[in-house]
């Protein structure tokens, strides 16, 4: 049963009418009613959304609800929310985009934390209902009451980090009194969510409950039996500032290896503020607000918020139906294997076949380790396993409504594949390959439903890479596109469309990093120089060691291919690249490549993390422009000829695809801050002096003169 019908039926069965928002006074988001017991329930339905957030006028409308409720001399106030997905899902950062005064985000700031310390001042019980996602701004709501009861399968969490901000609304003082303050930063730190299990240990909620025994917690909470929990012997230790500052310092060394100061300045100032401040709620409140306001209007914060924005763009393009319920993916290697495990735990029903049927069995043992740690419910784990059947036959072909192919990558093969499928397919059902560089238009030769074939190109690793690029073709229907998209959307992947072209958009415009990097280790730079140049810009690892990972075979693959096909200046790919290739030194599948891998893949020596710590600051930016700009200058290109529609799509699918430093708010974003002449200049010294394949494109021209997008 939808949690938003419970809602509403508990109601009326306490003869509770909250009827329209004009029966309680013109309120938009809240509603409220008391009960015959006294106890007033009061519900967030934020109007037009289908998630709760916290926007500026939900919190208005929650001052004048907390008066109105004063009035009532109620018992206790018990919050929930009436949307099925959860309680409240963080703040509305739509209220902060272009604001760039940090005087001015203090003074709202102020005037919010008003409002949440008048709940957590009332005099009554004060009780949170908690089910679903309840995040960042959500979870400071739950923290000013006295009582927080959570259905199962409630999450928890403060992502403000991921956004380059730390708690804004008095979470930073409130969760560190509450529970351990170790665990506390941590979560603040890593922004991670926590599952009920987890939630209760903590001592972040009461209690866990079923749906249906919500109204006996709250009847507990209102009557005093349920107890909260304290913060324990490690909070009290913790309020002693020597403790506090040993824990500190041990945070920032933590923190630094996953987010440099220089591009990541949250984490720090949340650990500044809770060393400083840790056990002094005004004080540390005080802080809170101060470091939040300037934060905020911060570069990194601003373009992390512009991340957000371009991930909710590309999520927008896969709302709709996609009619697919049962995915046919044939191949089971590195792709196939993991597209078909992702695909049942996203709740399709998946048929998977490859001619090997060892191939298979070891994409499903692959499947339930990745269910194992990452699906949390040990139903949703069977659900997930049943849902994915290996095919030995092939049979699962006449019943899919989408058949994803991911075999080799050489043409013959697919085309095979494809006449010995096609026949075979349901009539309305999608046709999709997974290639990574073989123009759909060849592919589609001699299809009789060309219309109905798509490309659904996945990236490495798919659990984690976001990005599906959408690949149409000349005759490509604009059903099909569509129903890609939903699909997409479906599995909650990030689809981005491209134009047939080679490489399509992402590795087009990765492969000039790559490559340029090989061109400078043939140079006699050090290969953890050059990774430690682009760490330094802040990509999430260096090109030598994407490189490894990618596989040096598919990256010699596809930059001869981009070569042939393309009619633009290239490196030539270094000999030493072809042999290592050929001596099978493919990179951290094979266990060698330019690094050596232990059998986790880990790299074996120091080498990458000496790396980390070399110092060669000066050296590091000009290493990073060589690197960095001909990425950009493709990705202009590519908009120029129009294989991806425009600037977002770009930023987002080279963010999405490739982890492109996400706090600089992707490349062409970042190429605007840096104004397109100044990159230009630096295109034409480097072509003067590394020869023409750093040109610049006529397509920077546009650009000139243009404003960062926000
Ligand atoms: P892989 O070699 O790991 O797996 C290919 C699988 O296909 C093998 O298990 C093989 O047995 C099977 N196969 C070959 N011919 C078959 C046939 N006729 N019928 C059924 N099964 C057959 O390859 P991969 O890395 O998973 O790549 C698969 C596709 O995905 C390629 O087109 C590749 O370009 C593309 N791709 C790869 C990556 C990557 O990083 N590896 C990323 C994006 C796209």
């Amino acid at each position: 049963m939808a949690v938003s019908q419970t809602v509403w039926e508990v109601l009326e069965r306490r003869n509770m009418e909250l009827g329209p928002p004009e029966a309680t006074g013109m309120l938009t988001h809240w509603r409220y009613a008391k009960a015959e017991d006294g106890v007033v329930w009061l519900v967030l339905d934020r109007a037009e959304e289908s998630t709760n957030t916290l926007s500026e006028a939900v919190i208005a409308e929650l001052d004048r609800v907390l008066s109105e409720v004063q009035g009532l001399s109620a018992r206790a106030l018990v919050i929930r929310s009436a949307k099925k997905g959860g309680f409240v899902a963080g703040a509305d950062i739509r209220d902060f985009r272009g604001v760039h005064d940090a005087g001015e985000v203090e003074k709202r700031m102020r005037r919010a934390h008003e409002v949440v310390d008048r709940l957590a001042g009332l005099p009554m019980p004060t009780i949170a209902v908690i089910h679903g996602h309840c995040l960042g701004g959500g979870l400071e709501l739950a923290l000013a009451c006295k009582h927080r009861i959570a259905v199962d399968g409630a999450s928890f969490g403060f992502p403000e980090v991921l956004l380059g901000l730390h708690p804004g609304l008095g979470g930073t003082f409130r969760l560190t009194s509450l529970i351990d303050p170790v665990e506390a930063m941590t979560m603040m730190l890593t922004g991670r969510t926590v599952h009920t299990k987890k939630a209760k240990a903590l001592g972040l909620v009461d209690t866990v409950v079923e749906e249906r025994h919500v109204e006996n917690a709250v009847k507990a909470a209102v009557s005093g039996e349920l107890k909260s929990a304290a913060g324990g012997l490690r909070a009290n230790l913790l309020g002693l500032g020597p403790a506090r500052r040993m824990a500190a310092k041990r945070m920032r060394a933590e923190t630094e290896k996953k987010a440099p100061r220089a591009h990541y300045p949250a984490p720090y100032r949340l650990i500044d503020l809770w060393e400083e401040h840790g056990g002094n709620e005004r004080n540390m409140q005080r802080a809170e607000i101060r470091s939040f306001s300037q934060l905020l209007v911060g570069e990194t914060a601003r373009n992390l918020m512009r991340v957000f924005f371009l991930r909710e763009g590309l999520k927008r393009r896969g709302r709709g139906e996609s009619g697919v319920k049962h995915v046919h993916v044939i191949g089971a290697g590195t792709m196939g294997g993991d597209i078909a495990a992702w695909c049942a735990a996203r709740g399709k029903r998946v048929t998977l076949t490859d001619l090997e049927p060892k191939a298979i069995a070891a994409a499903i043992g692959r499947a339930s380790s990745f269910y194992d740690k990452k699906l949390h419910s040990s139903l949703d784990r069977r659900d997930a396993l049943d849902r994915l059947i290996p095919d030995f036959d092939g049979a699962g072909v006449s019943k899919a409504d989408l058949v994803i192919e991911a075999v080799a990558e050489k043409e013959a093969v697919k085309r095979k594949v494809f006449e010995a499928v096609a026949p075979r397919m349901k009539k309305d059902a999608i046709l999709a390959t997974n290639t990574s560089s073989i123009p759909l238009e060849s592919l589609r030769e001699g299809l009789a439903f060309p219309e109905r074939f798509v490309g659904l190109h996945f990236f490495n690793p798919v659990t984690r890479m976001e990005l599906v690029e959408i690949v149409g073709h000349d005759e490509a229907g604009e059903k099909t596109l569509q129903r890609a998209n939903a699909f997409c959307g479906d599995i909650s992947r990030l689809p981005a469309p491209v134009k047939s072209a080679p490489g399509f958009l992402v590795n087009r415009a990765l492969t000039p990093y790559l490559v340029e990097a090989f061109v400078m280790f043939d140079e006699g730079v050090p290969k953890e120089v050059i990774d430690a140049a682009a760490r330094d810009f802040g990509m999430p690892m260096g090109p030598i060691e994407l490189a490894d990972r990618v596989g040096l075979d598919i990256c010699l693959e596809v930059a001869r291919m981009l070569q042939e096909r393309l009619d633009e200046p290239m490196p030539d790919v270094p000999e030493w690249l072809v042999q290592k290739v050929e001596n099978g030194e493919t990179g951290r599948k094979a266990g060698k490549g330019l690094y050596t891998y232990d059998e986790k893949g880990r790299p074996k020596s120091d080498e990458v993390r000496v790396a980390k710590k070399a110092e060669t600051p000066k050296a590091d930016a000009v290493l990073a422009d060589r690197l960095v700009l001909p990425m950009l200058n493709t990705l202009v290109r590519c908009l120029r000829e129009g294989v991806v529609p425009d600037e977002d799509t770009a930023d987002g699918a080279m963010i999405f695809g490739t982890g492109f430093a996400p706090f600089r708010g992707g490349p062409l974003h970042y190429a605007h801050s840096r104004g397109a002449d100044e990159i230009v200049t630096k295109l034409q010294q480097l072509e003067e002096k590394h020869g023409p394949r750093f040109a610049p494109d006529a397509g920077w021209e546009r650009l000139k003169g243009q404003e960062a997008p926000s």
